[in-house]
């Protein structure tokens, strides 16, 4: 039998097929549970009622109880304009209408009580509400106190009459019969230990609270909810995964000793030691390793996954470097090849630009196992590329691979599932993580090589130009390289690409003498890769670029990077940016170059930057500023089309949920015991892909 939640929201009343074809497409709102699930963003408070005099223009909307004095029209045709004088004992204000004056002049009367509710906003030294509502007395008084929710709609759904109203019009209708098949879906011991709202109540107060202490713990109910699914999957899904996924044992480390003893080019930092001693254990335990190590720029990620994979080649299995741009594949498969080639291991790079004839060559060292190396691009992913013996995969700057390119990789060892070492250096704060990557083990490097200086960085307005110039070319007459960095938002990009040429225009004016490499997303591979060469091998002095230059482009000698309308990027862009300087001996600096006029956050986001340099307390920011949504590929990772819980606020209900789930486990691993019957439940039938909708019924 079809449940209730499916139905489709066509059939409830007053709606119908075309509206419900427009539900669909603006709000993603097929079924009746997924209309239930549309929640207010915001509630207009209906239970205080304010007095004229008290009224201030920052004010959200407000309530007045009162009488209309007059009503005047003012101006002619198009431009009329109603006003009605209303004022209550202490003063009176002004309501404005410029439409349907008609329909107003018709209904309302003087003399007569009236709630108006409405934004005041103020007009010279009084203040007005343009198109206020307007209700009797007698009407609203019915109702009494109560929280008026508005929902999220479209400029398309309002022009067919789709509005906050019209929703919560609808909301009310289908709760009239939803709450009639609303279950529990949390045990009583849980609520009852956690003092949790139960679902019914939470559900309608979510919508229709009549107080704020209602509306509080209803969303902190659903809220608990959400996350405690999550977690309780992410942590069901790694036990599974230890339970039933056998790894490759590695116990033969001969050619780390070796590398170690001979060729190691510098001391490893603790950190390094520490991780590199965490994957080692995994490697051993003779389960599946999937472990993300989260480093910032510049910590020395590489080195590890290389001595990972000396690892992994000393007993004999392949390892597959994975990198998220052929210019980053192409410099890890340079970087590799130096360290491997002290050990006559062989290596190869696989990208979707290689020839066919090359390819050819590769792919069979790959299936008879005499390439234990192999670089690329997500090329590596695809299905005709096989392994003879593919022991560890490393993916390098994960935001770009989500949980389902994992499990293509997976599906590449043969015998038994490769390991998995993700690498990142977009620091995740930790209650994200365990969201997002609950399912891996998390190794961090903390510690960046000794010796390193921290970058300074300052801030400077566009009208300080000049002065910017005259630092670098003093920096660039000491020897070093200087990186000027354009942001490149894609929509606009060839207005953006005309900020860089004329960016590029001026800087060879300013200075004539020197060599300019110029990189941006529009050019070709090959002259992509010449011009970085060019600066790499200190031909040209100043790199002027998009953001393509982003992750992981290594040249020790540029110490400084100047960034061109900073406030434009996101602090975590800011921080990788500035992550491309500090990697030499010397001095390294970032100059945030900006307008003169910053929104509030945009302020933040350059003194954070000004400030520090821990790409953890940044991306910590970052989180509190944004949300999670764009801190990286969340959307992939399939986790994250969260209905209520903003991770980036709810981090305590996070860690109790989290908590909870994790001791639900410990005790009741299959979820057997009588009194986790409803937690099974739901996650059978999440499970079975009736993900959104069923954590209602
Ligand atoms: P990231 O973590 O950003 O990927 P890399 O692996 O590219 O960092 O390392 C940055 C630079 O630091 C490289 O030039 C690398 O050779 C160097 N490096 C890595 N580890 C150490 C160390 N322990 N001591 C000194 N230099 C190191
Ligand atoms: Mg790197």
């Amino acid at each position: 039998m079809q449940s209730f939640f499916e139905r489709s929201i066509e059939f409830l009343k007053g709606v119908g097929p075309q509206r419900a074809v427009l539900l669909n497409k603006e709000l993603n709102i097929f079924k009746y549970g997924d209309l239930l699930q549309h929640y207010p963003f915001r509630y207009e408070d209906r239970t205080k009622f304010y007095k004229v005099n008290q009224i201030r223009e920052e004010q959200p909307f407000i309530q007045i109880v009162g009488k209309f004095i007059s009503f005047q029209k003012i101006g002619d045709g198009r431009k009329q304009r109603l006003v009605g004088i209303f004022g209550d004992e202490t003063g009176t204000i002004e309501l404005v209408w410029f439409q349907g004056i008609k329909w107003v002049l018709e209904r309302v009367r003087t003399g007569v009580p009236y709630v108006v509710f409405g934004k005041p906003t103020r007009f010279g030294s009084k203040y007005n509400i343009a198109h206020p509502e307007v209700e009797p007395v007698s009407e609203r008084s019915k109702q009494g106190a109560y929280l008026h929710p508005v929902y999220h709609t479209s400029e398309k759904l309002k022009r067919k009459f789709i509005d906050s109203k019209t929703i919560s019009k609808m909301m009310k209708m289908l709760l009239v019969d939803a709450v009639n098949h609303i279950h529990e879906t949390l045990p009583p011991h849980i609520l009852q230990q956690y003092h949790l709202m139960d679902k019914k109540s939470a559900v309608v107060q979510i919508h229709f609270p009549k107080t704020s202490q209602d509306l509080q713990k209803a969303r902190y109910r659903l809220k608990f909810e959400e996350l405690f699914y999550i977690q309780l999957r992410l942590l069901k899904l790694k036990i599974t995964r230890i339970d039933s996924f056998p790894g490759i044992r590695f116990d033969n480390s001969e050619l780390l000793n070796t590398y170690y003893k001979e060729h190691l080019p510098f001391e490893l930092t603790d950190a390094q030691k520490r991780v590199v001693k965490e994957i080692y254990q995994d490697f051993r335990s003779g389960k599946q390793m999937n472990r993300l190590v989260q480093g910032d720029v510049g910590s020395g990620k590489t080195m590890v996954a290389f001595l990972s994979m000396l690892i992994a080649i000393s007993n004999g299995t392949q390892c597959a470097f994975m990198a998220p741009t052929e210019i980053l594949a192409e410099q890890h498969y340079k970087g590799l090849k130096e360290y491997a080639d002290l050990l006559g291991i062989h290596i190869a790079r696989l990208t979707g630009s290689s020839k066919k004839s090359e390819r050819k060559v590769i792919d069979q060292m790959l299936q008879s196992g005499d390439l234990p190396i192999v670089v690329g691009t997500h090329a590596l992913l695809e299905d005709k590329v096989k392994f003879n013996n593919l022991g560890l995969a490393v993916i390098d700057e994960q935001h770009r691979f989500g949980v389902a390119q994992r499990a293509r990789l997976w599906k590449k060892g043969n015998n038994a599932y490769p390991h998995v070492l993700v690498m990142t250096a977009t620091p995740i704060p930790r209650t994200l993580a365990m969201t997002l990557y609950g399912d891996l083990d998390i190794s961090v490097i903390d510690q960046l090589p000794a010796g390193r200086k921290p970058i300074k960085t300052y801030h400077m307005r566009d009208s300080h130009r000049l002065k910017m110039f005259g630092f670098i070319e003093k920096e660039i007459a000491k020897g070093r390289q200087v990186y000027i960095v354009y942001p490149l938002i894609e929509e606009s990009s060839t207005l953006d690409l005309k900020d860089l040429m004329d960016g590029y225009e001026s800087i060879s004016r300013r200075f004539p003498d020197l060599q300019l490499s110029i990189v941006h997303g529009k050019m070709k591979p090959e002259d992509k890769e010449w011009e970085m060469q060019r600066f790499v091998k200190h031909e040209t002095k100043i790199m002027v670029a998009t953001t393509v230059i982003e992750v992981g482009v290594n040249v020790p000698n540029a110490s400084i990077m100047v960034i061109e309308n900073a406030e434009r990027f996101g602090l975590s862009q800011l921080h990788q940016l500035r992550g491309r300087v500090g990697r030499g001996a010397e001095q390294s600096f970032c100059i945030l170059m900006t307008g003169n006029k910053l929104t509030t956050e945009a302020k933040t986001r350059i003194q954070t930057m000004v400030d520090t340099t821990d790409g953890f307390k940044i991306a910590e920011v970052d989180l509190k500023l944004r949300g999670p949504g764009d801190l990286m590929g969340t959307q992939q990772s399939g986790l994250m089309d969260l209905m209520i819980s903003d991770l980036g606020k709810d981090t305590e209900i996070l860690k109790l949920a989290r908590s909870v789930a994790s001791n639900v486990l410990n005790a009741d691993p299959e979820l057997k015991s009588p009194e986790n019957n409803l937690i099974r439940r739901q996650v059978d039938a999440q499970r079975k892909g009736t993900v959104n909708w069923s954590r209602i019924s």
